[in-house]
């Protein structure tokens, strides 16, 4: 009799020095739709996992909610929406130039396709800083690529109700002189995501997109990124 006791103690003991190992409850995209994790390791950049699953890096971006893709830490699991297996991709080499850090390979959109009635440069004497988009005031223009809503509001001065977006690369989009901004700080927008409605608000004479891409805050020439 003592010894079965002893015998269940064990047991018991056992079970509980032992426990099961603990599996988190399965959540975030992967229960929605199919695909895979992968685990990334040392050198493989998100533009090099995106090309080799053959799945457009904003999106893989978008679903794993990455705000700078130039640091994602080594052993994070990314979801790759789509993909049926993990595949082996191939590291990234000092001196090898990746395109995600040389020149980033977003094909911005056109917020609004209409011609433009003023280009970058200098005009009266001072540096226009974007491209000027006139339409109806009300219509609806888009995020010209997909990214966080770094600003909405009208506290940049000249530039009325205005919308910035944060992309990939240190890239920001610029939107003014809207009548509305459908959109708010920190909200996550997809390319071609209806964003606001043409205006004139701040210094504008007549009802148009004011529209900026910049990179680290400085203002380039769009239409050297639009498609
Ligand atoms: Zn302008």
């Amino acid at each position: 009799m003592l010894r079965w006791v002893c015998v269940l103690v064990l047991v018991f003991v056992t079970a509980c020095a032992h426990p099961k190992p603990y599996k988190p409850a399965k959540k975030g995209p992967g229960k929605d739709f199919g695909g895979v994790y992968h685990v990334i390791e040392k050198g493989q950049t998100l533009w090099r996992i995106s090309r080799a699953y053959g799945v457009d890096l904003e999106t893989v971006q978008w679903v794993n909610d990455i705000d700078d893709v130039t640091s994602i830490p080594i052993g994070k699991k990314l979801f790759i929406p789509g993909a049926k297996k993990v595949l082996k991709v191939v590291p990234y080499r000092p001196g090898e130039v990746d395109p995600l850090v040389a020149s980033p390979t977003i094909n911005f959109l056109w917020p609004l396709k209409v011609p433009i009635s003023s280009g970058f440069g200098p005009r009266r004497n001072k540096n226009h800083h974007g491209v000027d988009l006139p339409a109806p005031n009300g219509s609806k223009f888009v995020a010209s690529a997909g990214g966080r809503v770094a600003y909405s509001g009208q506290g940049m001065k000249g530039y009325g109700k205005v919308i910035v977006l944060k992309h990939t690369g240190e890239l920001s989009t610029v939107y003014a002189h809207n009548s509305t901004n459908l959109v708010r700080m920190g909200d996550r927008v997809v390319k071609g995501q209806v964003i606001g409605r043409v205006g004139k608000t701040g210094w504008a004479t007549g009802p148009h997109v004011h529209f900026e891409i910049r990179k680290r805050g400085v203002a380039q020439n769009a239409l050297n990124y639009l498609r």
